[in-house]
């Protein structure tokens, strides 16, 4: 199989390769594109996402993407829950709430919205396709890439065919499982968190027990266990994830999903639930499908000459704090100011990204892990979390989560074009 040099990318324009067209990649994509860079988008997966399950965008993702254009079609797409209901998974008591909505739209300027990870993917490709300056390639994956003194070549193959781009730089949004990021030396690698995330969608049909509902988030705790739940698609469809401990001693393989093939051992995790919520989620209306939580523990080095990572390929993180999304899209916009900042020295624009990402990033999946710990304690700390929790106020709440959500791009301006030829 030979590589056949790619001919289209040979224009005085900086070019940019994506490898990946997750949301860190396809978010990256516009927010460079608008700093004049030109961006091919490799994925190797043959079209775009249709299926999956949803994710919460809290405030500090919101701005980024009403900053890119986003904000209007989000709006229309996604569901904002107006609180997030904490329980006592075990009496089914709810310990708190908190409060979403208004609330959050008032005091970060931006909502707290959940939406189908396939209508979020839908919303960025398509505004991808709108700009003449990207270029979105399914079914291409990305193999290797050369760094030298002229930028970086990337080998690249769809199906049979090998192709080499050569590019002002490259920005690794491969994903949790990246093979990519061994480029950069030193790079964090994601160990296994002795976690798996179960998730399902359900339609939103008599079936659904009173106590999940459709506009409102549900956050219900349990010793080494926990359930979240929230509505999407204007409630119709309820979106399922649990997270409970990993039972086999061999750890799961890296990069694949898991099969839900023993109904008893699942069914055990909630045996000490409230009978209607534990009902449903044994129950076998809902398809269960496990993906095993691989997290490092810090971000390590982001950059290596023309070669970046920016989302899960530099950060993997535990979802205990809803924010890998979050911060993959941070990530974008960070990255996108320093190139624009930068013009003429990619490596310095990179290298600044990495150092002004380190600190946030660190902070975030230490709060993730915290998170994990508080949610999953065993009796009876869990009594005292409990307790804790029913008696704090609002305020509070919000406090603790503010410097996650108040984030804005420093001197930010969303009123850059995209130049296209
Ligand atoms: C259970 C769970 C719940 C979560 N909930 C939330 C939440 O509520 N809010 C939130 O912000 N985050 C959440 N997250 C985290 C979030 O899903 C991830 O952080 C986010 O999807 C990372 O995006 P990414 O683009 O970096 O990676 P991915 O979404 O994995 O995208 C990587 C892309 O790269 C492609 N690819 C891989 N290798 C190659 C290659 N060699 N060449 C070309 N293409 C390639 C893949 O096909 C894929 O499309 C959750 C995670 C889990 C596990």
């Amino acid at each position: 199989m030979a590589a056949a040099p790619d001919m289209g990318t040979t224009n005085d324009k900086r070019t940019l390769v994506v490898a990946g067209g997750g949301i860190a990649g396809l978010t990256a994509a516009l927010a460079l594109c608008r700093e004049g860079f030109r961006i091919i988008v490799l994925e190797r997966a043959p079209s775009r996402r249709s299926e999956g399950a949803g994710i919460q965008l809290t405030p500090n993702a919101f701005r980024v993407l009403d900053g890119l254009g986003l904000g209007k079609m989000l709006r229309g797409a996604a569901s904002f829950p107006e609180h997030i209901a904490l329980h006592n998974a075990s009496s089914g008591a709810e310990l708190n709430r908190f409060e979403l909505g208004k609330t959050i739209r008032k005091r970060h300027g931006a909502p707290y919205a959940v939406i189908h990870r396939a209508d979020l993917a839908a919303l960025l490709a398509g505004q991808c396709a709108s700009l003449e300056d990207i270029e979105i390639r399914y079914d291409e994956q990305v193999l290797d890439a050369a760094v030298h003194a002229n930028g970086v070549t990337v080998l690249s193959q769809s199906g049979t065919t090998a192709r080499e781009i050569n590019a002002t730089g490259l920005i690794v949004a491969d994903g949790v499982w990246s093979s990519l990021a061994d480029i950069i030396p030193d790079r964090a690698k994601p160990e296994f968190s002795g976690q798996i995330a179960w998730r399902a969608t359900a339609l939103n049909e008599g079936t659904i027990p009173n106590g999940i509902e459709a506009n409102n988030t549900h956050l219900w705790m349990a010793p080494n266990s926990h359930l979240v739940t929230y509505g999407m698609r204007m409630g119709r469809e309820i979106n399922l994830v649990a997270v409970t401990q990993w039972a086999d001693k061999a750890e799961p393989k890296r990069g694949q999903m898991i099969p839900l093939t023993d109904r008893a051992a699942f069914n055990q995790h909630f045996a000490n639930w409230n009978a209607p919520v534990a009902e449903y989620l044994t129950s076998d209306k809902l398809n269960w499908t496990g993906w095993p939580l691989f997290a490092a523990e810090k971000p390590r080095a982001l950059s290596h000459g023309p070669v970046v990572l920016i989302g899960d390929a530099a950060h993997a993180m535990l979802p205990f704090a809803a924010q890998g999304g979050a911060q993959a899209i941070e990530d974008a916009a960070v990255l996108a100011k320093c190139c624009g900042a930068k013009t003429g020295d990619l490596a310095g624009a990179f290298a600044q990204y990495g150092q002004e990402r380190m600190e946030r990033v660190s902070k975030v999946m230490a709060t993730a892990r915290k998170n994990r710990r508080i949610y999953h304690l065993p009796q009876p700390l869990s009594f005292a979390r409990n307790f804790v929790l029913r008696h704090t106020p609002q305020e509070r709440l919000q406090k603790r989560v503010d410097w996650i959500y108040r984030w804005k791009l420093e001197g930010e301006s969303s009123s850059k074009e995209c130049i296209s030829e």
